[in-house]
């Protein structure tokens, strides 16, 4: 339905994979979606796409003035910006992290500031983060990208609770392996990357990659208004991966 009727959303990475196809799922329900992104001229044309780095709050601070400029309030936050990281902790030195940490966390708290008053007036304010399986999982060989993920996870509850009495949500969403360009671009380096897909689908509990669509149905879920009772949870969208 139209859920999202009047209602202002930044959705931030909406350029590309999950944050693109949350975008299509807010659009569709009535929202006004504004993308921030690095590459916003790779945004669908129905968005109203800006050149925001989430790790530069000037940059981020620009595009919350130029959103409320355009539509004169803010609702709901989608905090989806973020980058890989590969390795253990012997493979990633100071400036990897910082440049890492600075996206993938203190991004979500940079945008979710700079919005902050308008979230404070809104009747239907959300925010929701996209952290990862990787926040709890133990991965290996993603030492760095697991902390950041944490790092989001705790976030999103410290958030819940500091801005319950304001009437503004704080949720994530856990996606697993999701197909988006991000994996495609990691199986594309396999020396058979279509061998390399179809391992990778039989490593997953349901036998397949978890769906950007999927991922922005829970994102949607949460940011409306049927998860009115709802805040500081993660929600796991990874066909059971948590579970094993
Ligand atoms: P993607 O690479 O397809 O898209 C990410 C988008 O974010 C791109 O459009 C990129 O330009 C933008 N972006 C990157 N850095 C930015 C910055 N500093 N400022 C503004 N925009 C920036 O990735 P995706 O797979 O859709 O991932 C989206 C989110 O989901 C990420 O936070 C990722 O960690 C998380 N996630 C992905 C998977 C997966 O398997 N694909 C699994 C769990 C979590």
């Amino acid at each position: 339905g139209q859920d999202f009727e009047g209602l202002v959303a930044i959705i931030t990475g909406a350029a590309s994979g999950i944050g693109a196809a949350v975008a299509k799922r807010l659009l569709a329900g009535g929202a006004s979606v504004a993308a921030f992104d690095l590459r916003p001229e790779a945004a669908d044309p129905a968005l109203f796409a800006l050149p925001v780095n989430v790790a530069d709050d000037a940059s981020v601070r620009g595009g919350v003035e130029a959103v409320v400029e355009k539509f004169g309030r803010i609702d709901i936050v989608v905090n989806n910006a973020g980058i890989g990281a590969q390795g253990t902790i012997a493979d990633n030195d100071d400036d990897e992290w910082a440049r890492v940490l600075d996206v993938n966390v203190v991004g979500v708290a940079r945008v979710t500031r700079a919005a902050l008053p308008w979230l404070q007036k809104s009747p239907a304010a959300a925010v929701v983060n996209t952290a990862s399986i990787a926040a709890t999982a133990g991965l290996p060989q993603r030492a760095l990208y697991s902390a950041s993920k944490g790092a989001v996870l705790a976030l999103t509850r410290a958030m819940a609770a500091d801005h319950l009495r304001e009437g503004i949500r704080v949720n994530c969403v856990c996606p697993g392996t999701a197909d988006t360009p991000w994996v495609s671009r990691l199986l594309e380096k396999a020396a058979d990357p279509e061998a390399e897909r179809a391992a990778l689908n039989a490593r997953q509990p349901h036998g397949r990659l978890v769906s950007a669509e999927e991922v922005a149905e829970a994102v949607a879920y949460l940011a409306g208004p049927g998860a009115g009772s709802t805040t500081g949870v993660a929600l796991a969208v990874d066909g059971g991966m948590q579970n094993l």
